[in-house]
């Protein structure tokens, strides 16, 4: 039987209407709206695109956006500079920096400068030390996306065995966090594990976040197990650029029970999360109870 197809787009629509919904509450409570302040550092122009369609995502959800746009020479002092303004500045709920910063900038001590109630990205040493402390705190947007999705998918993810491959600070580290605290079995796979197709056949639970297109194929999956690709890679088929991640979706998609596709997966669902760690950190900074959202 072929997979289901957890359709990240409709999800995270889903998402966002609760969290419009969710707004006007906060507008009674303090006259304004929650804020996203997005930092770009430079002209690249992938990160322009992100950081448009964040700017774009927040008003259209009823949200203040506040873009800021360093020149590429910028000096760490000017950037620090701005994120004590933003730090300071009351209207700002939530702080982003788009990464990567330009290579002679250090962006662990601007992550590490920005206040941990406004790290809506979740990248805050703090956010990832509360997350594995249990404590409540801010869970970065990518994995709590893929975690609304296995939720949505399996409802109790409780006692099932669980593989991520990838361990980044940005998805493979909270995304096994995340799911220890579903108490799954999290097994934590890179670069350097043994036999990782043998790894990836015990998994109830397959999270890829490593870009490298197809890189697991559909004889390494579980029959029945739910895949949740994270990778993006774009690669050329037939003389056009395509998007595809890190599972053989055709071969994958025939023996997994649910499978996200790449794109309209994973993709959609950060952008959303960024938006509910954004709506959440305006109701903790009022002290207000946050809102049923997933
Ligand atoms: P990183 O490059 O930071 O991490 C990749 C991880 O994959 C590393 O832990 C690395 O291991 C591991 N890895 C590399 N090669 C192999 C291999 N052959 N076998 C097993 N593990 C391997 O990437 P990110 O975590 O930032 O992102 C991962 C992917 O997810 C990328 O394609 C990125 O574009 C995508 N992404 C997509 C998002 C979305 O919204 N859809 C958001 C964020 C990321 P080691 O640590 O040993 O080097």
């Amino acid at each position: 039987m072929p997979a289901q197809i957890i359709d990240g787009k409709a999800y995270a629509n889903g998402l966002g209407g609760r969290i419009a919904q969710a707004i006007p509450a906060l507008e009674q409570h303090s006259g304004r709206s929650p804020g996203l302040a997005v930092v770009l550092v430079g002209s690249d122009p992938a990160s322009e695109v992100y950081v448009r369609s964040k700017g774009k995502m927040a008003r259209e959800l009823g949200m203040a956006s506040f873009e800021h746009v360093l020149p590429e020479d910028s000096s760490q002092h000017d950037l620090l500079a701005l994120i004590a303004k933003l730090n300071a500045d009351d209207a700002v709920d939530g702080i982003l920096v788009q990464l990567p910063l330009p290579s002679h900038l250090d962006s662990l001590a601007v992550i590490e400068a920005i206040d941990p109630a406004k790290d809506v990205d979740g990248l805050h040493p703090s956010s990832a030390g509360r997350l594995v402390s249990g404590l409540e705190g801010m869970v970065s947007c990518t994995p709590l996306g893929c975690l609304m999705l296995l939720r949505s998918a399996l409802g109790n993810l409780s006692g099932l065995d669980a593989v991520v491959v990838g361990r980044s600070i940005l998805v493979g580290k909270p995304m096994a966090q995340l799911l220890l605290a579903e108490n799954c079995t999290v097994t934590i796979a890179h670069s350097r594990t043994r036999d990782l197709a043998a790894k990836v056949r015990q998994a109830d639970i397959v999270v890829a976040a490593v870009g490298q297109a197809e890189m697991i194929k559909g004889d390494w999956i579980k029959p029945g197990a739910t895949v949740i690709d994270v990778g993006t890679s774009r690669v050329i088929r037939d003389g056009k650029t395509r998007l595809v991640g890190d599972v053989e979706f055709g071969s994958a998609s025939s023996v997994a029970g649910a499978i996200t596709p790449v794109p309209g997966g994973v993709g959609p669902m950060t952008i959303m999360s960024l938006m509910h760690n954004t709506l959440l950190a305006a109701y903790r900074r009022r002290n207000l109870a946050v809102p049923q959202l997933w």
